[in-house]
């Protein structure tokens, strides 16, 4: 496929004018609303054991001096980690209706991440107030908490909190890769259990407050389940599509396209959404070592793969449209699961789990849409294009790329765009034509009253975003996906 910008740069559609264009919308301000419903009840969650404790007993009394307030302030600090370290295995468990909540499982892993620091954050203080509180009677009593003898109750808390700070670390600040990482996260469930141990074997203010006490315990209780739910039992818990390997094409040295076959009931999504896959493959399986040395110019790299193969989900973008039997992927090899993908086998099972993800142009009422995709960001765009078929859409696709090689899809998507007037595809490779700019959307299509769907690199969708900020393009027109939850 030859870029020439001439071809592919069409007089922009007519704008029938922002307001005319955008049919009826959720209003900006609903949409706040519930884009904030989820924080909102995490922060009422955290703050309910708070005022449990403050009704329980005088406030004057646990504030009377720098003793009694530190170690008020120490408990409420504790009541926020503790309740917000539960809260995040609940999220972690990614469980429908909460995915739901937060607006989709992508931003709900945001506010997991936020929420992890907020728990740590508040158990550190925690523990600083008390040996604050412990200082103001002397600094020997203050040094004993850290030392041997303190007592098993003591002891587990410091235990936990030892262990959420080097699981912490490991996530924040460790190169692993994605089996190390998924099970540094599994290393919370067992840390909780040995915090649980803490709170409830430490005599206070729960003593007084049979509802405090009850609160604690319903919540233990729901972390605990979410985490046998998603990291003990997955396996036979969770509900997963069971598949075969129809094909598995290479589209380059680098990039994939699976296509799987239900063994039952197929997978109901939406286009645009992505789905958590694996594979019982004998021939990755024959790929993964439990430990590999790789020489890197004067080092070595030590690769560990820590748990079977055939239990490590990834997420991908789905490729085929919704009324297809067959549901496809394609995967570019970034890593080691990835890269062990290009052997995959015709035959091998595939799990799937999902749909997941609100990255849909079905889920938006504007039908005059712009769709940005960066290199392998080019897939949940597929899914789409495949069903636009006889749809009102006005949609113009641009292909950011590398090269005109690199365009994956290119030809059935301008196949598609000949066929129909719902479909515009321009391919504009970054070596002729360098990065797609909001400029140059603006000029090939017009952006005033579209809504914009972006799917690429980091870099790509923070830039476009900023872009379409200056432009004066609403922030809620802006869709996006990142092939990653990092934030
Ligand atoms: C919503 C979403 C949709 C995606 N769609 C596609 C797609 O259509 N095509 C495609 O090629 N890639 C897609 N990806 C990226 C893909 O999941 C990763 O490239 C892949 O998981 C890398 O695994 P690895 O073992 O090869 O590499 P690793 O070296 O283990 O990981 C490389 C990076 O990929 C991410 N990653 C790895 N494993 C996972 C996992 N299980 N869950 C979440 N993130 C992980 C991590 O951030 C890690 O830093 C998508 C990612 C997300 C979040």
């Amino acid at each position: 496929m030859k870029f020439s910008p001439a071809r592919e740069a069409r007089p922009p559609r007519p704008t029938l004018g922002s307001s005319s264009g955008a049919m009826s919308r959720t209003s900006p301000y609903l949409l706040s609303l519930l884009r904030v419903r989820g924080p909102a009840a995490l922060v009422a969650l955290c703050g309910l054991p708070v005022l449990l404790w403050a009704n329980a007993l005088p406030l004057a009394d646990r504030f009377r001096d720098s003793t009694t307030t530190f170690a008020s302030l120490a408990v409420v600090c504790s009541l926020v980690g503790v309740t917000s370290f539960a809260l995040n295995l609940l999220l972690g468990a990614r469980i429908g209706f909460v995915n739901e909540l937060f607006g989709g499982l992508s931003r709900m892993y945001g506010v997991h991440q936020v929420n992890g620091r907020i728990a740590y954050v508040s158990l550190l203080a925690h523990i600083c107030l008390i040996a604050a509180s412990r200082a103001t009677i002397s600094m020997s009593d203050a040094l004993a908490l850290f030392l041997p003898g303190t007592g098993w109750t003591v002891g587990l808390g410091e235990l936990a909190f030892a262990g959420m700070t080097i699981a912490i670390g490991l996530t924040l600040f460790a190169n692993m890769n994605h089996e190390l990482f998924v099970y540094v996260q599994r290393s919370f469930g067992i840390i909780f259990v040995a915090a649980s141990f803490h709170v409830f074997l430490t005599p206070g203010t729960k003593a007084y407050s049979s509802l405090l006490t009850g609160y604690l315990a319903i919540l233990t209780c729901v972390a605990l389940a979410a985490f046998g739910y998603r990291s003990l039992f997955g396996s036979v818990l969770v509900r997963r599509h069971d598949y075969w390997v129809a094909r598995a094409e290479a589209l380059d040295s680098s990039v994939i396209e699976v296509t799987m076959t239900p063994k039952s009931d197929p997978l109901r999504f939406k286009p645009g959404q992505f789905v958590f896959l694996t594979f019982d493959s004998p021939a990755i399986e024959r790929i993964f070592h439990p430990v590999d040395m790789a020489s890197e110019g004067r080092s070595a790299v030590v690769s560990i793969r820590s748990g079977a193969v055939h239990n490590q989900f990834h997420p991908f973008s789905i490729t085929s449209a919704p009324d297809d039997p067959n549901l496809s992927v394609a995967v570019k090899a970034v890593g080691d699961y990835t890269t062990a993908m290009r052997v995959l086998e015709k035959g091998a099972s595939a799990r799937v789990e999902g749909p997941y993800g609100r990255f849909s142009h079905v889920d938006v009422d504007n039908r005059r849409q712009v769709w940005i995709a960066g290199g392998i960001g080019v897939t949940p765009f597929v899914s789409m294009a495949r069903s636009l078929k006889g749809s009102e859409h006005e949609v113009d696709l641009y292909l950011g790329t590398k090269s005109v090689e690199q365009a994956y899809f290119a030809e059935e998507l301008s196949a598609a765009a000949q066929t129909g007037e719902s479909l515009r595809v321009m391919v504009v490779p970054e070596d002729e034509a360098g990065f797609i700019t909001a400029e140059y959307l603006d000029k090939h299509s017009g952006l005033s009253g579209k809504d914009i769907f972006i799917c690429g690199p980091p870099a790509m969708i923070d830039n476009l975003r900023n872009q379409f900020h200056e432009r004066g393009v609403p922030d809620e027109r802006v869709h996006y996906e990142l092939f990653s939850f990092l934030k």
